[in-house]
């Protein structure tokens, strides 16, 4: 009843018409950020997490603890548990589902496939089901990836572009994710909204992903490994400051037109979306490193090999032409500016997460 009693205190909107939201992921990097935006504008949220160990779980407890100082609660659990699903949409009468709960990364699939499957698939049909039968029926705005693009050559990205060559199990479930999602739409009416992230980075990030573990080694003075593609050519990414992507997630959720339910057709069709969410200017690897550099005030030892077969792809180039008409979309914060930001918290939190604190400065 205690447990209840949070949910519905969570869930209850600040401002007049406010939106009662469903956050899965939000003790994650991207979850939490969206969450605490949305409160902030006086929206109610609910989160939900399993605290899965792919990452230090500590960082989530951190994140959640600063949801917490912000009146966010976040339900300890899995988006394949459909019965706690059921329970909270009993509860809670959500306007709107941001799905941002997924097994993330591609490298850690060779390894875990049925993490991917788990979470990316599994989970994600749990949840839509538990949607389509909600009353009343959320719209459903959830993370895809600029990993849909796969081994494409043709830059940028267009949500027009084949989507038929994952180079990842990860780029495959998110595939698979569209295609799922795209079937709740037209049989059962619910209005979904895809959204295809581009390399998303910023304060309490995700300490797998390059920027954050080359800072961590560049402190420690260790040997950072930076890949060197096959045609000699230095792998480039479209980093995406999480302030813009933010920015592209609410404007979502404030577009999404409304679930119609399995009768839709006499109401019109549902919406379904797909937006790219980038930031277009690809950045190669030693770029990266060199800003990271200046930024912290040491030089990083690097070690250069050729780009081995891990799921990574060479290039990613985000074309946000739909993304800047539909949602008003426009990114702010170049790479130069996003990692300075993102060197000043890594340096506070760290420090901080040293002494048994942390400074919640997200
Ligand atoms: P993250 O790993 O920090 O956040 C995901 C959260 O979901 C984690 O806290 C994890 O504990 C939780 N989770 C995982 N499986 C779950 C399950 N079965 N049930 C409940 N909770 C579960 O990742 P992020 O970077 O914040 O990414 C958020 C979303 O955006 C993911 O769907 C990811 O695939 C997608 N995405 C991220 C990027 C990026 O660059 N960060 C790029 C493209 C797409």
């Amino acid at each position: 009843l205690q447990w209840e009693r949070q949910v519905r205190v969570s869930a209850s909107p600040r401002r007049p018409s406010g939106f009662t939201v469903l956050v899965t992921g939000a003790a994650g990097f991207i979850g939490s950020h969206c969450s605490l935006a949305l409160r902030k504008r006086g929206d109610g949220i609910v989160g939900l997490d399993n605290f899965n160990t792919y990452y230090d779980p500590s960082l989530k407890k951190a994140r959640r603890s600063h949801l917490s100082s912000h009146s966010i609660f976040i339900v300890d659990g899995d988006i394949n548990d459909a019965r706690l699903l059921s329970k909270l949409f009993d509860i809670v009468p959500f306007s709107h589902v941001l799905h941002l709960a997924a097994q993330a990364g591609v490298r850690y699939a060779i390894e875990n496939p049925s993490s991917y499957i788990h979470s990316n698939i599994a989970g994600l049909v749990t949840l839509l089901e538990a949607v389509k039968s909600a009353d009343p029926q959320p719209a459903f705005i959830w993370a895809s990836s600029s990993s849909v693009y796969g081994l494409n050559d043709i830059v940028p990205f267009s949500e027009s572009h084949r989507t038929d060559r994952p180079a990842s199990l990860y780029a495959a479930t998110k595939k698979a994710g569209e295609e799922i999602t795209h079937t709740y739409n037209h049989i059962h009416g619910l209005s979904i909204t895809g959204l295809r992230f581009f390399t998303v980075y910023g304060p309490w990030g995700r300490p797998d992903m390059a920027y954050f573990f080359f800072t961590k080694a560049i402190l420690a003075g260790k040997p950072i490994t930076i890949y060197r593609g096959h045609d000699g050519l230095n792998l480039a990414r479209d980093f995406t400051y999480i302030d813009d992507i933010v920015r592209g997630c609410l404007a979502s959720l404030d577009t999404a037109g409304k679930s119609t339910g399995s009768g839709g057709k006499k109401r019109g069709p549902a919406p379904y979306r797909i937006f790219n969410l980038g930031n277009t200017s690809p950045v190669n690897v030693p770029t990266l490193v060199s800003i990271l550099e200046r930024h912290l005030k040491l030089k990083a030892k690097k070690h250069v090999i050729e780009m081995p077969s891990n799921g990574d792809v060479p290039f990613t180039h985000a074309n946000i032409t739909l993304a800047m008409a539909e949602l008003g979309y426009k990114p702010t914060t170049n790479l130069d500016a996003g990692l300075k930001k993102f060197v000043k918290w890594y340096i506070s939190y760290y420090g901080h997460a040293a002494r048994g604190i942390f400074k919640t400065n997200l």
